[in-house]
């Protein structure tokens, strides 16, 4: 089975930024109910999506107060025990995240590591990319930060 997820989350001054469960420095960041990790969020989706389990805004909705600044790891748990639950074992999972600044470059082997633990499986079988939008679109102006996913499920 594949999933696919997308995620966007506006940008602004002084929130954190959070991205595939890593804390990176800026000045900026996600706004959001929960901690607005774009990247875990698509990842949820996709894990959702593969095993027709509906959604994140279904299992987690922004309007319960449970999940006001709830940690992103929190919900990928969750998707990870519901899709092995019923029966499914993760086979990878492959990233892009779309963020014109800062570079996260340097961060991106921590947040391959965190996915991988977090789905239990080895680094190798998880992927995580990142691209600017080339100065082009919201995103490209620094308005938001975009994350796609793709996760197949084995039986
Ligand atoms: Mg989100």
């Amino acid at each position: 089975m594949i999933g696919f997820g997308y995620d966007v989350h506006r940008l602004a001054d002084g929130e954190s930024l959070i991205l595939g469960g890593v804390p990176i420095p800026s000045s900026f960041g996600t706004v959001a109910h929960s901690d607005g990790d774009v990247l875990l969020h698509a990842l949820v989706d996709a894990l959702l999506g593969a095993a027709g389990l509906g959604d994140i805004g279904e299992h987690f909705p922004d309007t319960d107060p449970r999940w006001k600044g709830e940690s992103s790891s929190t919900f990928v748990r969750h998707a990870v025990h519901l899709v092995t639950s019923a029966g499914y074992r993760i086979v990878n999972a492959d990233l892009t995240l779309i963020l014109q600044a800062p570079k996260i470059l340097p961060y991106k082997p921590l947040m391959r590591d965190h996915i991988a633990s977090l789905c239990g499986l080895p680094v190798e079988r998880v992927g995580v990319k990142a691209t600017t939008a080339e100065n082009i679109g919201a995103v490209g102006r620094g308005e938001g930060v975009e994350a796609y996913c793709v996760v197949q499920l084995d039986p």
